[in-house]
């Protein structure tokens, strides 16, 4: 059987990165993709798990090369789906990406097969409680996130699902559905 790319996208905060854990975790037979950054390592964070965490001049040289699916630049720092690691990986399963929303409308340029998930949070007010209580940014990057959730929105009408984070669990068995339904699909 062949398998499916998965993206995961949706707002800053919106909780795609504990959604993806979830689904790494809890899925032997999804594959989480790991993206190339040239930011830097949070606190507990480790390279070639969270991350390939990589110099400016390196993520440059490699997206030149045309190595990424996608790359995009936010916040002063670039992100990365790495071409090569995905497609090995959807040699032995289901691979999910967890990207910005510009980033998931790029993959599907190149591999219309993908299936796009749109997560989105209850309301506006949420998300930002979200970001402040995560309280890894300051006041001012918060802001800055926050004043990109229009245009984010903007883009849930291109992506094949939409999933509303209200509840965790919920979300999570939400997605796992999904998956299961495309997976089955030729
Ligand atoms: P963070 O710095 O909080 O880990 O991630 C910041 C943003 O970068 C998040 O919205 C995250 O989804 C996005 N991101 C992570 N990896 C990639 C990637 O490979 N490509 C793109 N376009 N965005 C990414």
């Amino acid at each position: 059987m062949k398998h499916k790319l998965f993206v995961l996208s949706g707002p800053s905060g919106v909780g795609k990165g504990t959604l993806a854990n979830m689904i790494r975790l809890r899925n032997p037979d999804i594959a989480l993709s790991i993206s190339c950054t040239t930011r830097e390592k949070r606190e507990g964070e480790k390279d070639g798990v969270d991350y390939f965490f990589l110099t400016k001049e390196e993520f440059l040289r490699r997206a030149n090369a045309g190595l990424f699916y996608e790359y995009s630049e936010h916040f002063d720092n670039f992100y990365g789906t790495p071409k090569d690691y995905v497609e090995k990986t959807l040699e032995e399963k289901n691979v999910l990406l967890e990207i910005d929303v510009n980033g998931g409308e790029l993959v599907k340029a190149q591999r219309p097969d993908a299936v796009l998930i749109f997560l989105k949070a209850p309301s506006v007010e949420a998300l930002r409680e979200r970001l402040i209580r995560r309280n890894t940014e300051s006041f001012d990057k918060i802001e800055k996130r926050l004043a990109r959730l229009e245009y984010e929105y903007s883009l849930e009408k291109d992506y094949d699902y939409s999933v509303v984070n209200d509840d965790l669990e919920e979300a999570y068995e939400e997605l796992i559905k999904i998956i299961g339904k495309e997976s089955e699909k030729e």
